[in-house]
């Protein structure tokens, strides 16, 4: 029964230390999604502002040809003008190379407008995609380092996993479950050592007649209180 908790015990110390090295890996992954995260963020940012830029051409575009077809209507107005022989009629045709002239400022006006829309998007543009670049960069370098951290990571493990699966093979199976069981109810703990008449798990006192026993060491006890399975470390000498 003694080989049984010196089993339990190097298991325990086996998980322990698996589960803190899971947790340091999960640190570095977490890492890596925050940074993905940002740089995807930067990205959408990036897009957005391409899209917009993309619009304004287009607007701008538009109003260029509106521009063309006024500046086609005042040609051919001043064209037509030539051939006019009563004042009437030139009166007219006067008034609407007016109007044309007119349509076309303002159109040229917005066109401008949207020249200088399109240079301070651009620098905008400019800006993002350099700090995009740089964040890329030491998101590249960082993810690496700590890919690597956790594949080493990784390794001790494995090697954890080889040793424990191990031990499991020593051990009855249902006494395997029940420590497995104990270790999800409490905190990953299912052992817990007996010191000074209490158990250091739960830091209940323990009925002196079962802390007496376990001085025998020839059974597995369980705390009474929060059911770890008790270890009692006998000084040495
Ligand atoms: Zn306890």
């Amino acid at each position: 029964m003694k080989k049984k908790l010196l089993l339990l015990e190097e298991l325990q110390e086996i998980d322990t230390a698996i589960d803190l090295t899971r947790a340091e890996q999960a640190v570095h992954q977490a890492a890596i999604t925050g940074l993905e995260a940002g740089v995807a963020t930067l990205h959408g940012a990036l897009a957005d502002e391409q899209a917009r830029l993309a619009a304004i051409e287009q607007m701008k575009r538009e109003l260029e040809i509106a521009l063309q077809a006024e500046q086609d209507n005042i040609r051919r107005s001043e064209g037509n003008m030539k051939e006019i022989r009563t004042n009437k009629e030139f009166q007219a045709v006067g008034r609407e190379i007016a109007m044309a002239r007119k349509q076309a400022a303002e159109l040229e006006e917005q066109i401008l407008q949207k020249t200088a829309q399109l240079e301070e998007l651009q620098g905008g543009i400019n800006a993002r995609t350099g700090e995009l670049e740089t964040l890329q960069a030491t998101t590249d370098v960082d993810r690496r380092e700590r890919q690597e951290a956790m594949d080493g990571l990784q390794g001790t493990v494995d090697t954890a996993l080889e040793k424990r699966e191990r031990i499991v093979k020593e051990l009855p199976a249902g006494l395997v479950r029940r420590y497995a069981k104990l270790r999800e109810q409490r905190r990953g703990q299912a052992l817990a050592e007996a010191r000074d008449g209490s158990c250091t798990g739960c830091n209940m006192q323990l009925p002196p007649q079962l802390y007496n026993t376990l001085f025998r060491g020839d059974e597995l006890h369980a705390c009474p209180h929060c059911q770890r399975i008790l270890v009692l470390k006998q000084e040495q000498g």
